[in-house]
C-alpha cells in the first residue's frame, strides 16, 4: 500500500492481485476472504436497515476481487447478539442490499465455520458471492478464539481487511485469523479511512479545529486530551458539554450530567488553558421538560431546575460557526444535541452547515455523528466521512489498532 506510516508493511489488495510472479493472477480462483464491516444500523421497530454507508463503501474491493477472479468470502460483524441468541441479528438483510447494489448473487450459509460455508464457498460460480452469517454468533469471535480463527482460515486462500470500523478490536476475524494467512492484506476502504484520517494527524493544515459533542465524557475523554496537542480551537456541545458545564459551576437543572466525571472535565480546561487552546463551550441551550417536549432556548446560565439542556442554542450556533469557517482541517465527532428529536436537531444541522460551508479538510467520525450528516443531506460537501465510530477515536489518539497490526509482514 504504503512504505510510510500507517500502511507500512501492509499489502493492499492491488498488492495481493498481482501474484508471485507479478502477472495479476494472484487472486485468480482463490478464495479470498474479505473482512467488511456489515454492522449497519438497523430500524428498532421494522429491522430495516437505516443507512447503508458501510455495505455501499465495501463495493470497491468485492468488485476488484470478483473481477481479478477470486471466489469472494465476506465476512462481518452485526450489533451484539446475546449468547445462543440470534434474532433479528442476521446479515441476511445486508445480503440483499448488496444483491440490489451491485448485481451480484449472495449466498448465505447458515453460519460462519463448518461444513455448510465450505460447501457454498466450493460451488461458487462467477459473479456469485459468499457472504458468512454474523461472526458474533460465535462468542469466541469476540474472544480472538484461535482455533475459531483456524476454522475460518481454513475457508480461504488469502485474507483481506477492509473493515476499517473494527481495526480497534483484538477480536478473532481481524485479529488472530490474518496472523494465520500468509498472504494478507488490506482493502480500498481500510486505505481510505487510513489517508483521511492520517491528514488530521500528520501535519494538518491550520487553523484545525476539534468540534466534539455526543452522548460522554467518559467515552471521549482519551481523544480529547490527544487532540489538545494539535488543535488550535476546541468546540464542546452535545449532552458531553453538560459535565463540562457543570464543572465550571454552571447549574445544569434536570439535564444530563455525569458528576464522577467532573474532575475530568476540570483536567481538559486546566490543560487546554496551559496549552493556550481556547475551549468554547455552549453560551446557550435548548431545554425542555421532557425528551418528548418541545424546546426553548435560554442562556447556559438560566437552565430551569426541571428542564433539560437537549441541544446548543442559537447563539452557540453562531459562536461555533464564525469558528469553524476560519479553519482548513476540521474533525467532528458527536453530535450538539438530541439530534433524532426535530425540535432538538437545529444545532448539529447549524454546525453540519457551518462545516460544509468551510474551505477545510473536514472529517466526520462517530455512528451516530455520521447519520446525522447524512440526514442534513450536506454530507458530499464534507471531506471524509468515517464508516468506525471507536476506530476513528482510537486512531487520533495515536493507539496501535490490532486489527493493522496483524496486517503488518
Ligand atoms: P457518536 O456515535 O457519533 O460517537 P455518541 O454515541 O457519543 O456519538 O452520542 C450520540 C448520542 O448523543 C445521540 O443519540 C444524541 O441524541 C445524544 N445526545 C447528544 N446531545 C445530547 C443532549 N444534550 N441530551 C441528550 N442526548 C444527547
Ligand atoms: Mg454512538
Amino acid at each position: 500500500m504504503s512504505t510510510s506510516g500507517k500502511l507500512a508493511g501492509i499489502r493492499s489488495i492491488e498488492d495481493l492481485a498481482k501474484g508471485p510472479a507479478g502477472d495479476g493472477t494472484g487472486l485468480t480462483g482463490k478464495r479470498v476472504f474479505i473482512r467488511v464491516d456489515f454492522n449497519v444500523p438497523l430500524d428498532k421497530k421494522t429491522a430495516a436497515i437505516t443507512d447503508d454507508s458501510r455495505i455501499r463503501e465495501a463495493i470497491p474491493t468485492i468488485k476488484f476481487a470478483i473481477e481479478a477472479g477470486a471466489k469472494v468470502i465476506l465476512a462481518s460483524h452485526l450489533g451484539r447478539p446475546k449468547p445462543g441468541k440470534t434474532e433479528g441479528l442476521s446479515l441476511e438483510p445486508c445480503g440483499s442490499r448488496l444483491s440490489e447494489l451491485t448485481g451480484f448473487e449472495v449466498h448465505l450459509p447458515d453460519d460462519c465455520v463448518g461444513d455448510a460455508p465450505k460447501k457454498v464457498i466450493h460451488d461458487l460460480r462467477q459473479n456469485q458471492i459468499c457472504l458468512l452469517e454474523n461472526l458474533r454468533f460465535h462468542p469466541e469471535e469476540e474472544k480472538d478464539d484461535e482455533v475459531f480463527a483456524k476454522q475460518l482460515a481454513e475457508l480461504c486462500d488469502v485474507y483481506v481487511d477492509d473493515a476499517f470500523g473494527a481495526v480497534h478490536r483484538a477480536h478473532a476475524s481481524v485479529h488472530a485469523l490474518p496472523r494465520l494467512m500468509r498472504d494478507r492484506g488490506g482493502g480500498f476502504l481500510l486505505r481510505k479511512e487510513l489517508e483521511a484520517l492520517g491528514r488530521l494527524t500528520d501535519r494538518p493544515q491550520k487553523p484545525y479545529i476539534a468540534v466534539l459533542g455526543g452522548a460522554k465524557v467518559s467515552d471521549k475523554i482519551d481523544v480529547v486530551e490527544a487532540l489538545l496537542g494539535v488543535v488550535d480551537t476546541l468546540c464542546i456541545g452535545g449532552a458531553m458539554a453538560n459535565t463540562f458545564l457543570a464543572a465550571t459551576g454552571t447549574s445544569l437543572g434536570a439535564s444530563k450530567v455525569e458528576k464522577d466525571k467532573l474532575h475530568l472535565a476540570r483536567d481538559v480546561l486546566a490543560k487546554a488553558a496551559a496549552r493556550d487552546v481556547p475551549v468554547l463551550l455552549p453560551t446557550d441551550v435548548v431545554v425542555a421538560p421532557a425528551r418528548e417536549a418541545e424546546g426553548r432556548a435560554v442562556p447556559f446560565d438560566a437552565i430551569p431546575s426541571d428542564q433539560m439542556a437537549l441541544d446548543i442554542g442559537p447563539r452557540t450556533v453562531a459562536a461555533f460557526r464564525e469558528r469553524i469557517v476560519r479553519c482548513k482541517t476540521i474533525f467532528w465527532n458527536g453530535p450538539m444535541g438530541l439530534f433524532e428529536k426535530a425540535p432538538f436537531a437545529a444545532g448539529t444541522l447549524g454546525i453540519a452547515r457551518a462545516v460544509a460551508d468551510a474551505t477545510a479538510f473536514s472529517v466526520v467520525g462517530g455512528g451516530d455523528s455520521v447519520a446525522a450528516v447524512q440526514r442534513t443531506g450536506l454530507a458530499a460537501r464534507f471531506g471524509h466521512l468515517s464508516t468506525g465510530g471507536g476506530a476513528s477515536l482510537e486512531f487520533l489518539e495515536g493507539k496501535k489498532l490490532p486489527g493493522l497490526e496483524a496486517l503488518r509482514s
